[in-house]
């Protein structure tokens, strides 16, 4: 065991940035710990309404200098913070281990992946720019030009600290808009570097504050004339009964990207130990924390008899939980390891409370994650080992609901169609991965699935920084998308000009 240097040594007192300032909040401040160590890292403010406001207000006062200021100078702001990214890049990936539990491999793709986002919002003077049409009558001209509208609000969840926020803040400020984000509450630590940061790239007072807090932040935000747009991530309850209609009551634009219950095919000619190398990070990475982690595998008898559907069903599942068995589980600091543990000790029980369902509902317990050995001396509260289920049925609990943990659900379909159909017959509708060697296979998932992310022998279907980050059904909550041109087209307001000269 080789456990990295923590970065956070003593617990941090985590303040807001309103106005380039960081202000001590009033609101009252809850522990947070460390999930693989037990240990209290800081204390994060439940921030009042008054300090939200005003975080608006400075936005609102930034705001005519910033959106006036140049978009090639505004991108070399960008350029500055991600060189700063950069040079920070394993003190905010290790951060995000401690404040998580996450591998520090996974934390490494995350901030990769985060930095990819500011990377493209750089390109802003080129991604901002409108059509012009010469001529639509004689001697009259039409252009359509993108303005930015104001100030954002951002609500990040807790399963990737650094990036989500990152999705959004970086094309707001590149557009010209102001934004006030509110992390998630069991994990600041990140957003409040990255705010350092913003700081001293010379993002000027007011454009980026970060106000941290719960629900009273939350609802503040939705209601506030000022804010023009809200970008949410989380949980599809809140994001739809409270984020989306609410936006739509206070005529908010608004992204709102939910929960998942992933489907991954395996079809009788894919490469099993491909397959089955894609699917443990696809299930078991993040502790299965993740939106497009898969939860539910389908083994696929198109075109078998039932007997030799029922070996190869066999053989999938007799691989996948020796694969399982061999995941090394400890704290993320130690590069060794491959899986670490729940965000706390709640989502421990919710997930056990899922485990406890399933056994109830009928499923056959094939891998139990509630006995398991840890690389290290930890406390054991908040971890869970892999967990396997067989014969799962579409109607179970635990093939329907988010369950937001290392579960696999290991699943039968006699033909591609059935397959697609059980994935239709889900609420959410995230992302579909499909293992195979046809071509003809991976086009009809492709062409009929209706998830926003589709893997084709890819079981963690993550759309790069210049492409939306996508979502249908329960999963997605809005019309347009986090990331790339989507993002550009949501924080700003098409004008169209029509102009004649006599
Ligand atoms: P969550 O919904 O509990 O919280 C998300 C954010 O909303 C947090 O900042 C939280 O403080 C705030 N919040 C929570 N309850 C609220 C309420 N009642 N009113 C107002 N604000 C509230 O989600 P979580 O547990 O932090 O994150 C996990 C969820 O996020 C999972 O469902 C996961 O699938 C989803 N997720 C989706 C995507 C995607 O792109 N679709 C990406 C990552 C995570």
């Amino acid at each position: 065991m080789n456990v990295l240097e923590e970065p956070i040594k003593e617990p941090i007192e985590i303040k807001n940035y309103i106005d380039g300032e960081w202000v001590e909040s009033e609101g009252e401040y809850k522990d947070i710990v460390n999930p693989a160590t037990g240990k209290v890292i800081g204390t994060v403010p439940i921030s009042t309404q008054a300090e939200f406001n005003q975080a608006v207000e400075s936005a609102q006062e930034a705001f005519p200098y910033w959106r006036s200021m140049p978009p090639v100078a505004r991108a070399r702001c960008l350029f500055r913070l991600k060189d700063l990214l950069e040079e920070n890049f394993e003190e905010l990936s290790r951060i995000q281990t401690m404040e998580h539990g996450k591998t520090i491999d996974e934390s490494r793709g995350e901030t990769r992946r985060g930095i990819e986002n500011v990377e493209v919002a750089t390109g802003i003077p080129s991604l901002m720019q409108g059509d012009y049409l010469e001529d639509i009558a004689s001697g009259i001209d039409e252009y359509l030009i993108r303005q930015p509208l104001g100030t954002f609000g951002v609500i990040t969840p807790f399963n990737f600290p650094f990036m989500i926020g990152l999705w959004f803040a970086p094309y707001a400020v590149a557009t010209g808009n102001c934004v006030v984000l509110k992390p998630s509450s069991e994990d600041p630590f990140c957003q409040t570097k990255i705010a350092e940061l913003v700081e001293e790239a010379g993002i000027p007072p007011g454009v980026w504050n970060v106000v941290n807090g719960g629900r009273t932040v939350v609802s503040e935000m939705l209601d506030h004339p000022d804010i023009q747009g809200v970008c949410f991530v989380g949980s599809t309850p809140v994001g739809r009964d409270v984020i989306f209609k609410r936006c739509g009551a206070t005529g908010k634009r608004v992204i709102a990207q939910t929960g998942a219950k992933n489907f991954a095919l395996v079809m009788p000619d894919a490469d099993l130990d491909r397959t089955i190398a894609a699917c443990m990070t696809s299930f078991y990475g993040n502790a299965g924390q993740r939106c497009l982690a898969n939860a539910n595998l389908v083994i696929v008898g198109e075109g078998l008899t039932k007997k030799e559907h029922e070996a190869f069903y066999q053989k999938v599942v007799d691989k996948f939980v020796a694969a399982a068995t061999n995941i090394q589980m400890g704290y993320g600091l130690d590069e060794s390891i491959q899986m670490g543990p729940l965000r706390d000790v709640g989502k421990k029980e919710k997930v056990v409370g899922y485990i406890e369902k399933g056994i109830a509902e009928g499923a056959t317990l094939k891998l139990d994650g509630r006995e398991f050995e840890l690389v290290g001396d930890w406390p054991r509260d908040a971890f869970l080992g892999p967990t396997v289920f067989e014969d799962v049925t579409p109607d179970m609990i635990i093939a329907q609901e988010e369950i937001f943990g290392p579960v696999a659900n290991m699943m039968k379909a006699d033909n591609l169609d059935r397959a697609i159909e059980m994935i239709h017959d889900n609420p959410f509708g995230n992302a579909a991965s499909i293992f195979t060697g046809n071509g003809k296979w991976a086009r009809q998932v492709r062409y009929e699935v209706k998830c926003g992310n589709i893997g084709i022998n890819v079981g963690v279907a993550a759309p790069m920084a210049f492409f939306p980050f996508s979502g249908m059904k329960d999963s997605f909550f809005g019309t347009e998308h986090g990331q790339g041109t989507e993002a550009i087209r949501f924080f700003t307001e098409s004008k169209v000009v029509i102009e004649r000269w006599f």
